[in-house]
């Protein structure tokens, strides 16, 4: 189903067909492989190929790999399987910036010879000095003003892997005086003796985003590249390159503000960190704010896309709070997953009135309105129920209680009363003993003295043990990006904890990556690389309620 927004990219989108600027829209979403995509991107994707969709164009994935040594096929990989995760398809192949270096080195060459771009050997220290700052204008480099044959020479070598990296680059000649930074003289090709992912060793130049970037959207046939607002300044520059060279097509750049939230930080760098610290157990650890790790704490591809949409783009980077996530999250798992029984604290309680090794199968539906199924449960003499259900005396506080004397409904089950309990030597309840209410299946009980509540519980003797992987925060502090210490101090060490539970033995056997509403504790979901019949394994996804958060 299409998602009809309402943004200003929209909007430009919509204008620029009615006036005709266009024929049909033409987007792209361009990752660089240089680590696994996080909640950020999303919102990225949600834009690039919700708008494309809405007007009935196309999308591309188009890997920005130009720095070939924080690239590589892991990354690409998962990004891929994050798109499709997330419903959305690419138009045609995926495509890579680095299948247009051929065309790209012809275009350096091209500005070579137009005068317009030179050979620099100033250091890296040196060039920054030249540079200037924002209040005082740069400084020429005293290669500036070399021939062209000698640009064309000295830039052939480069190519040929005859200088060092760092020892030369090539440069747009444009204005060292230029209130904006990125036009002065700004770098398009720089030495690299790395292995590429995808060229392998046929360059050790490599072409700079900037250099990159404008030009494949023109190859592409890109008609509204859309980026995050730190690319604003980039613009002149993206539209000087559009403006010198014969380019096929010309692309307009629009920025957007990027998505950050609260309690968590989505940096790619940070992120590596925090993978390469060992902190989470891999980039798509369910804590991580990486789409993967998401996707492994339970999110639905819905939930990610509904967030989205209910936050909306604007021309302004803003900070969203975290319970505008968990909301979306909720009410998509309130709205549609399957309920089903897990008992996190077990007590045992022996129902007295039925024989030894009797087992009922009860069906029960897997969601009170929608049609998602059925599965049988094991009914039988011995039953756990959760330890705060049972009290050995009734008061007011715990009136929904089940209470020596008082009647509980066990869900999707019969009516019981509670006849004794056994406690251990510190005084714990161990056991409870009870009496099946005849006739108690969906209807009240026929004496009339109705139910104090109704539990979660499963056969003691039928049930599957589960390992429930129970995560917290991974951070403590609200910004743990804008403080001034470093924002490791602030991760939450004890984000984990895993406890065994009981849970009904269909659960055993239900497909990895199955949501699930816990009854009355939580929701959680079948881990997508661990759950197996043989040994069950769910995550926490989020608690049932506002204050029970990620
Ligand atoms: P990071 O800063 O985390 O390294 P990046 O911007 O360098 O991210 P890219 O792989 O270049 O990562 O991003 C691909 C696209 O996603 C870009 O168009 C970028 O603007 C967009 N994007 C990245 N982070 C966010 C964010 N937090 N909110 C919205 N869009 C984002
Ligand atoms: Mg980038
Ligand atoms: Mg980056």
């Amino acid at each position: 189903t299409i998602s009809i927004t309402h943004n200003f990219i929209a909007k430009i989108i919509q204008d620029d067909l009615a006036a005709g600027r266009v024929s049909s829209v033409v987007t792209r979403f361009p990752p660089e492989p240089n680590g696994y995509l996080h909640v950020g991107h999303a919102k990225s994707i949600c834009l690039n190929f919700g708008v494309a969709e809405q007007f009935g164009g196309v999308c591309h994935l188009r890997f920005d790999d130009t720095n070939p040594e924080k690239e590589n096929q892991e990354f690409i990989d998962a990004i891929k399987d994050d798109v499709q995760w997330l419903g959305f398809r690419w138009h045609g192949d995926v495509r890579y910036a680095s299948d247009y270096f051929d065309q790209l080195h012809a275009w350096a060459v091209y500005l070579i010879e137009q005068g317009k771009a030179y050979v620099c050997d100033l250091s890296p220290d040196q060039a920054r000095e030249y540079r200037g700052t924002l209040t005082e204008p740069g400084k020429n480099s005293p290669f500036r003003d070399r021939s062209v044959a000698e640009n064309l020479d000295l830039f052939a070598r480069m190519r040929a892997g005859e200088f060092d990296e760092g020892a030369r680059v090539l440069r747009a000649k444009i204005d060292m005086a230029s209130p904006n930074m990125n036009l002065r003289d700004p770098i398009l090709y720089r030495i690299r003796k790395a292995h590429h992912h995808q060229t392998g060793d046929k360059w050790c130049i490599y072409p700079t985003y900037d250099f990159t970037h404008g030009q494949s959207d023109a190859i592409e046939g890109i008609t509204h590249s859309v980026c995050t607002l730190e690319f604003e300044d980039h613009k002149p520059l993206y539209d000087w390159f559009i403006d010198n060279l014969p380019v096929p097509a010309r692309p307009r750049q629009y920025e957007f503000g990027r998505l950050n939230l609260d309690y968590t930080v989505t940096s790619k760098r940070k992120l590596k960190f925090l993978v390469d610290e060992k902190v989470v157990a891999g980039w798509n650890d369910p804590r991580m704010p990486t789409i993967s790790g998401m996707r492994r704490r339970g999110f639905t591809p819905r939930s990610v896309r509904n967030f989205c949409d209910m936050i909306g783009v604007s021309r302004s980077d803003g900070m969203v709070d975290v319970a505008m996530l968990e909301h979306a999250l909720r009410d998509d798992l309130n709205k549609n997953a399957p309920r089903a029984m897990a008992v996190l604290r077990p007590l045992k309680v022996v129902i007295e009135n039925l024989p030894e090794g009797h087992v009922e199968m009860l069906r029960a539906d897997y969601h009170p309105e929608l049609d998602l199924g059925a599965r049988d449960m094991p009914f039988t003499r011995e039953l756990f129920i959760d330890q705060d259900d049972f009290k050995e005396e009734y008061s007011k506080k715990f009136k929904k209680k089940f209470t020596p004397g008082n009647r509980i409904r066990l869900r999707h089950s019969y009516v019981i009363e509670a006849t004794g309990y056994e406690k251990d030597a510190d005084g714990n309840v161990v056991l409870v003993t009870a009496k099946l209410i005849e006739g108690t299946l969906g209807t009240d009980p026929a004496d009339d003295i109705k139910p104090k509540g109704v539990v979660h519980w499963v056969s003691a003797t039928e049930c599957k043990e589960a390992e429930l992987r129970l995560y917290e925060r991974l951070f403590t502090h609200q910004t743990p990006d804008k403080t001034d210490g470093d924002f490791m101090e602030y991760v939450n060490r004890d984000s984990l904890k895993i406890i065994t539970a009981f849970i009904e033995p269909a659960l055993a056997e239900v497909a990895a990556e199955s949501n699930f509403q816990f009854e009355r504790e939580g929701y959680y979901v079948a881990d997508r690389y661990d759950h197996a019949p043989a040994k069950p394994v769910f995550n926490l996804t989020i608690g049932l309620r506002e204050d029970k958060s990620l």
